[in-house]
């Protein structure tokens, strides 16, 4: 039976229900907004799969980055749709055109995020850009097995959690598996997500979410809301309450501050996120859409680079190079919860507004605690003259 000592290390990446020959273990959504684990303990046999699994219980030693590349594709419209240089939409055409099949994270008609499976390129359009909610991965890794003894060719894309998690469900290597971990800063409540959209939205059916929209650039990206051809939110990253609150880790997973694929250990072939600084070393003309960088972990994910490389542009870079540019801290650190993470939580079904409470915790509150020290000091100062 699975015996995560503590609740708020549990990742949620699915594979000790998928596992489970009984099928005695649901995800159940917590006040928080996560999903976590519930086991049904009298139809338990206590084959611990579940926790062979886990890849809590269990880590993979870290990788060593074969080779680090700067690229964005040449198609624009495809480098203004994706998040960063659009890179991974080339990797899974590449797949989906070999007869493999792609499994990533998009929306449902509820505009919640889940992970599924593509059997060809229309279909995979609907990953293109970044969700910033943590993905829903019901049953996917099951399909994924399924897929790779058909012998299929096969691209799992996700945070590296999720990658983790699959490649320990799997319990063996297979050499038509590709996975991509996307460099991930932590993942949001979907529950938060849920009532921002209801708020934002109140009244007209949403029809199309960009967490990433480029109209202002590439760096200036902004969080745009339709209904049909109204626009109902286009905010930029660093004005919009929903996206400071998940920037400044208000509503993170529990477990993201103790990551436990961060360092290079989920396994993946590939690490893709922005190339944020690579302006450092390249014209920004070249740039201005976006650029990926690409850490290749494995010989498998090498090959694959070479024989695609002519699909887009890239140029090599000394791993050294790429570091500092705050590349980045999410893959070697875990993130820092919010310290009125509590206080967001504790106020979250009584608040009138989930704006209001957002600008709460990160504005007001923090206002209050810088003028707090200001007094302090001041005090300090008239009392004892220091
Ligand atoms: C929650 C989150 C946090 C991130 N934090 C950082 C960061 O701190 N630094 C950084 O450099 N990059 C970060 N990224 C990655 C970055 O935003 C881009 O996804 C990445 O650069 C790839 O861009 P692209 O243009 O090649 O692909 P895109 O076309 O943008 O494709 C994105 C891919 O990511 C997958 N994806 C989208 N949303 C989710 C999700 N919620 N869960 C799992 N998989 C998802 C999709 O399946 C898709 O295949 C983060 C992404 C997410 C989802």
């Amino acid at each position: 039976m699975i015996n995560i000592c503590n609740k708020i290390n549990c990742c949620g990446c699915n594979a000790c229900v998928q596992i489970c020959p009984q099928k005695c273990i649901i995800m159940e959504e917590d006040y928080e907004g996560f999903l976590y684990p519930k086991i049904e303990l009298q139809k338990c046999i206590n084959c611990r799969l579940c926790e062979k699994v886990c890849p809590v219980l269990n880590r993979f030693s870290s990788s060593t980055v074969l080779d680090s590349y700067a690229c964005y594709t040449y198609n624009e419209y495809i480098q203004e749709k994706s998040s960063s240089g659009g890179i991974i939409y080339e990797i899974s055409k590449y797949v989906l055109e070999k007869k493999g099949i792609v499994c990533g994270a998009c929306f449902d008609e509820n505009w919640e995020v889940f992970h599924s499976c593509v059997d060809n390129v229309e279909d995979s359009v609907k990953f293109r850009g970044s969700k910033y909610v943590q993905s829903k991965i019901g049953d996917v890794y099951s399909h994924v097995k399924d897929y790779l003894k058909e012998g299929k060719y096969v691209l799992f894309i996700g945070t590296p959690c999720q990658v983790s998690g699959l490649n320990h469900f799997l319990l063996q290597k297979y050499e038509n598996l590709i996975t991509i971990d996307i460099i991930c800063h932590s993942v949001p409540s979907p529950k938060v997500w849920r009532y921002y959209l209801a708020e934002i939205s109140r009244y007209n059916s949403v029809t199309n979410v960009q967490f990433r929209d480029k109209t202002n650039g590439w760096k200036n990206y902004s969080i745009k809301v339709n209904s049909d051809s109204k626009v109902l939110l286009h905010e930029g990253k660093n004005k919009n309450l929903y996206m400071r609150g998940f920037l400044e880790d208000l509503y993170t997973r529990p477990s993201c501050s103790d990551c436990p694929a961060r360092n290079y250990t989920s396994g993946s072939d590939f690490t893709i996120g922005d190339f944020w600084g690579c302006e450092k070393y390249y014209s920004i003309a070249q740039f201005k859409k976006g650029c990926s960088i690409v850490l290749i972990n494995t010989v498998n994910g090498k090959n694959l680079f070479i024989n695609m490389k002519e699909k887009f542009y890239s140029v090599q870079i000394p791993y050294e190079q790429v570091e500092p540019y705050g590349l980045h801290k999410p893959l070697t650190s875990s993130s820092k919860p919010h310290y009125n993470r509590e206080f967001f939580y504790k106020n979250i079904e009584v608040a009138k507004s989930i704006r209001f409470l957002i600008f709460r915790c990160i504005i007001v509150l923090e206002l209050k605690r810088k003028m707090k020290t200001v007094m302090d000091k001041c005090y300090k100062y008239f009392n004892n003259g220091e």
